[in-house]
């Protein structure tokens, strides 16, 4: 199975004709509810596609925590290892997206950011089973390179959406066998702007030198570059009308994991990332827009 550790929120969303500019009140389109934080998402993204998940994370002693923990159960994500943190509230996301699908998010880590040993324990008894785990930033670091130790020795790949942005230790980057920025991380990581496919090539040849095995450098409508040791390879978007683009990168994890679990080889992998983070952008919502297999069957197809 894989396993996702990481975060859950709720995504508190509203629509917008435009992104505000800083002090400017603007009257909005709508507001919605639902649920998200990147691991959560990942791991729904990869229950839709048929994939055995599950996740290890933590929400907070309110009303959400619970509608976040049988949402996931209903999107078949198993979730007997979520702790309910009587200490502190679950997370929260502030998302504002505009009539052209851009978004701002502002997370409040809430229950996320307690996620600790008492959680990396519960990895032991599942490595056996795991075939590879997914981790994201929006857990304590820490525990991110921990995780990603235990799993050093084992056939379990690690992939890592270094998500939100922010600069890695140096340590972290032998332990990852995929990283896998959008522009913005990229940039972070590498320490100039990665606006494309050469960019992006330069960034990755770097990445690769730190460590990781693979680095698969996400471009939004531009598409995406992936490179390893042995080969580099870019792919442009898929077409498709986007009305949304929040967790466009976390479908992308969902659909490369899952087309892993499944054995395809790395290019077909990273089209079916693609693909599912195209599907994901023609739909508002975060995991209520990820497709299902049949649906991604059908993308890949035409
Ligand atoms: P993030 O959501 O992390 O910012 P991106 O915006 O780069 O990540 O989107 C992730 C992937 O989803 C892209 O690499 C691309 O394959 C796909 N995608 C995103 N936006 C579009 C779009 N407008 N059209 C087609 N595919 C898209």
């Amino acid at each position: 199975k894989i396993i996702v550790f990481g975060s859950i929120n709720i995504d508190l969303v509203t629509t917008t004709p435009r992104l505000p500019i800083p002090g400017e009140t603007l009257i909005g389109n709508s507001f919605f509810t639902t649920p998200g934080g990147k691991g959560a998402n990942q791991a729904v993204a990869l229950a839709k596609l048929g994939i055995p998940t599950q996740i290890i994370g933590r929400v907070g002693n309110d009303n959400f925590g619970l509608e976040l923990i049988n949402n996931l159960k209903n999107c078949g994500v198993q979730t007997e290892n979520i702790f309910i943190d009587e200490t502190v509230n679950s997370g929260i996301a502030v998302i504002t997206v505009g009539q052209k699908g851009e978004n701002n998010i502002i997370v409040i880590p809430g229950a996320n950011a307690k996620v600790n040993q008492e959680d990396i324990n519960k990895l032991y008894p599942l490595l056996p089973t795991t075939n590879a785990i997914l981790l994201q930033l929006e857990i304590p670091i820490d525990t991110v390179i921990q995780i990603a130790k235990i799993a050093q020795n084992t056939n379990i790949k690690i992939i890592l959406d270094p998500a939100p942005a922010q600069i890695l230790p140096e340590e972290i980057y032998p332990l990852i066998d995929i990283i896998t920025p959008n522009e913005i991380e990229a940039s972070q990581l590498v320490g100039f702007a990665v606006t494309g496919e050469e960019t992006a090539a330069k960034a990755a040849e770097i990445l690769l030198q730190k460590g990781v095995k693979c680095a698969i450098i996400k471009l939004g409508a531009k598409g995406v570059f992936c490179a390893t040791k042995q080969e580099s390879f870019y792919i442009p978007a898929f077409s498709v009308q986007a009305i949304d683009t929040v967790a466009a990168g976390d479908a992308f994890n969902g659909g490369l994991a899952a087309a892993l679990f499944h054995q395809k080889p790395l290019k077909e992998a990273v089209n079916w990332g693609a693909a599912t983070g195209a599907l994901a952008t023609t739909k508002l919502g975060a995991q209520s827009s990820f497709p299902d297999r049949i649906t991604l069957d059908k993308f890949l197809i035409l």
